[in-house]
């Protein structure tokens, strides 16, 4: 299909309190890599007490105990909503505290826990230790098969069931920091730890949530045009195997 005759709908959930060392990023570029293509985009914040609405996309960021208990139970409140998008194939992208909502709970220091909406078969615990730095990980579905960014978590998150990790931690701490792996996928549901944000500097990855998205709506093979991504790749190597 043209390009141009492709629509894609973005759903921001609750950007006004999940938005955490420049989270907002994916959003711009994933905006940015389908209007540069003359996708059409429709972006819409799903804000407290808004509906959730059917999308093609679902973005969540990170943020602090506090923000997670705020949006926790609002968010479990679309919680079959939510699984029926993810059974019928839309994509969903949750990074730290967003993922940690995306699994069954999050149980924070000396607090109750906040119920998740099981999108993936996972759970997180607050650990004693705040994981913090640069992450490298090593996927096995993605040309290049890198992905780059940093954390900043005390959460061990734990993956259960059909539940796979993103990749094989390079460099930093991962999920729990004692399993060797970082991030969840769970069919077209992604969560990780890596902020910063993740997708400008990780391109072939924003590229790859897109196709499947637009390969869902349509019904087809979608296969991206390239663009010059020329910045953003020697932004990529740069930072592949960094631990400061
Ligand atoms: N509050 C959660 C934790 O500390 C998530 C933090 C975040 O989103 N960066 O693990």
């Amino acid at each position: 299909m043209e390009e141009s005759n492709l629509t894609i709908s973005i759903a921001h959930l609750y950007p006004e309190l999940l938005n955490l060392y420049g989270d907002l990023g994916n959003i711009i570029t994933l905006k940015k890599r389908c209007q540069w293509r003359n996708i059409k985009v429709e972006i819409t914040n799903i804000n407290m007490g808004d509906k959730i609405g059917k999308h093609d996309l679902f973005f969540i960021g990170g943020g602090q105990d506090k923000q997670q208990e705020d949006v926790a139970q609002e968010l479990f409140s679309h919680k079959s909503e939510l699984q029926s998008q993810r059974d019928d194939g839309a994509v969903f992208l949750g990074i730290c505290g967003g993922y940690q909502l995306f699994g069954h709970y999050y149980q924070p220091h000396g607090k109750d826990k906040l119920q998740g909406i099981s999108l993936m078969d996972a759970y997180t615990v607050a650990g004693k230790k705040r994981f913090i730095g640069n992450v490298t990980i090593k996927t096995d579905f993605l040309t290049p098969d890198t992905l780059v960014g940093f954390e900043n978590h005390s959460g061990l998150t734990y993956l259960e069931g059909d539940t796979k990790p993103l990749g094989k931690s390079i460099v930093g701490y991962g999920n729990n920091g004692t399993d060797g792996f970082e991030g969840g996928r769970y069919k077209n549901v992604f969560g990780t730890y890596l902020h910063g944000s993740l997708l400008p500097k990780n391109p072939h990855f924003a590229d790859y949530l897109i196709e499947l998205a637009l390969e869902k709506k349509y019904g087809e093979q979608i296969k991206l045009s390239k663009l010059d991504d020329k910045i953003e790749t020697e932004t990529h190597n740069s930072l592949i195997g960094k631990s400061y």
